[in-house]
């Protein structure tokens, strides 16, 4: 890059506080922070209660409430103003700074939480795998009316359920809402959690993951209060937000080396003319570190950092962070791009077997292979077993094709050599559709 002033300046050398960072992180007790992805079929009442969950916890104001309702009433959709709560995106997903897919956020006692998709997008499964891409666990919102209710467990339920679980979220918790129009009815509530758990078991979820919650999203009955319905006093167990709570994060392993995928790089910044952002996905930095930027292999330093849009001397996993950095050209620098410590990179590759869940018929075939924002080109070169769902063994070894809707793992090139390691989620696309999702092996 001889064009670029940057390459030409001298080093600069950058004083490290060198702080013992985990022990700095521990000295504030502070809130544990977690992310879901919401799933269901169309109109069992997601974004009803999603809205209601921000409106209860405040993460929207009164007034802001009040506009949407009188809005909603004016077009005669009354009970539309609590789905209007969710951020659908546009806004802030044109800013772009740090936050990768979605912005809602709200906050209990103990946690932080994001829900990392807003549903309700039109282009709704690439949406769902971006955010089961990032999530801790997941929120299967079902309906308990009657004929609703079966009608979804053959349409997305399934089809949403096992995608997340393909992509590696281990916990979900089933929202069995609109109990109201049952009257809160027993039977009904323990006929859906008898099914939904014997599809979810199969679908490889572990019993002790998986957990049922009566409520209304639209009364907001067992969401963040109790209901005071009469027929629904046979319920004692968690409200929604109880559940939540018990919730633990996956993804912040703090002690383990560092891992932040690139989601954007700013040039000519007040702070510094070089900055990048992301959300740190493992380990911890600090001001004064240098770090390896890969696949490029080149070495940057840190000049300065920010941890949630305030200045900061260190970073740990899970926060959002923007770096300035100094010692390296930008033409290193890419969205997609893996930030790692220089004493344990992550590694290049240019194959690897991954176990998937097929939406499309595979076989050895052209695709696209994402891991977040980072996408290339590649194939699909073999594949080595179909696997049954619920135990992951094989069930047919090299089959000519798998069908939608299959599980199986199979062996995946690249046209060039990519930062990648287990267990990283990935998404496999051709033609402009998914055609599979899953869990890199090895
Ligand atoms: P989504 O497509 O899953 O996001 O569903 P919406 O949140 O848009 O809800 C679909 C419809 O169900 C709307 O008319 C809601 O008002 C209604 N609804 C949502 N939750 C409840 C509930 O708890 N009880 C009742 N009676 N209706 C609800």
């Amino acid at each position: 890059g001889g064009m670029n002033n940057l390459s030409v300046e001298e080093k600069v050398s950058i004083k490290s506080k060198n702080l013992d960072v985990l022990s700095e992180y521990k000295k504030v007790e502070r809130k544990k922070a977690a992310s879901f992805v919401v799933i269901g079929h169309v109109d069992a009442g997601k974004s009803t209660l999603m809205g209601r969950l921000l409106a209860d916890l405040q993460a929207v104001d009164a007034r802001t409430l009040e506009k949407y309702r009188r809005e909603a009433e004016k077009i005669g959709k009354g009970s539309f103003a609590l789905a209007w709560v969710l951020d659908q995106g546009s806004e802030e997903r044109a800013r772009g700074v740090t936050i990768d897919i979605a912005t809602n956020k709200f906050e209990t006692d103990k946690t932080a939480f994001t829900i990392v998709d807003a549903p309700g997008h039109r282009d709704f499964v690439p949406n769902m795998i971006a955010g089961a891409s990032q999530a801790d666990f997941a929120v299967l919102v079902i309906d308990a009316s009657t004929g609703n209710f079966e009608s979804g467990l053959k349409g997305q339920t399934k089809e949403h359920a096992l995608l997340v679980r393909s992509m590696g979220v281990q916990k979900i918790v089933v929202a069995v809402n609109k109990m109201d129009t049952v009257e809160w009815d027993r039977e009904r509530f323990e006929e859906i959690e008898q099914q939904i758990s014997s599809f979810l078991t199969a679908a490889g979820f572990q019993p002790k993951n998986i957990s049922f919650i009566p409520l209304s999203g639209f009364h907001g009955d067992n969401v963040t209060r109790r209901s005071e319905a009469p027929q629904a006093a046979w319920y004692q167990g968690r409200t929604l937000i109880e559940e939540l709570d018990t919730s633990e994060p996956f993804s912040h392993a703090l002690e383990k080396p560092l891992r932040m995928t690139i989601a954007d790089v700013f040039r000519g910044g007040v702070q510094s003319p070089l900055s990048i952002s992301g959300r740190i996905d493992a380990g911890s930095l600090q001001v004064g570190d240098q770090i390896l930027i890969m696949p490029s292999g080149e070495k940057a330093s840190i000049r300065s950092l920010e941890v949630d849009s305030a200045p900061a001397d260190w970073a740990v996993a899970g926060q959002n962070i923007v770096l300035n950095l100094a010692n390296i050209d930008p033409i290193h620098l890419r969205s997609g791009d893996v930030v790692c410590s220089p004493a344990s990179p992550i590694q290049n590759l240019t194959s690897f077997t991954t176990k998937v869940l097929a939406f499309e018929h595979l076989m050895p075939m052209l695709v696209d292979i994402h891991r977040g924002r980072l996408h290339v080109p590649g194939r699909i070169s073999r594949v080595v077993a179909t696997l049954d769902k619920g135990s992951g063994a094989p069930v047919k070894k090299r089959p000519k094709i798998v069908a939608p809707g299959a599980v199986a793992r199979i062996v995946v090139e690249m046209d060039q050599a990519v930062p990648l390691e287990a267990p990283a989620r990935i998404v496999l696309r051709a033609g402009g559709n998914t055609v599979a999702a899953g869990l890199l092996e090895s």
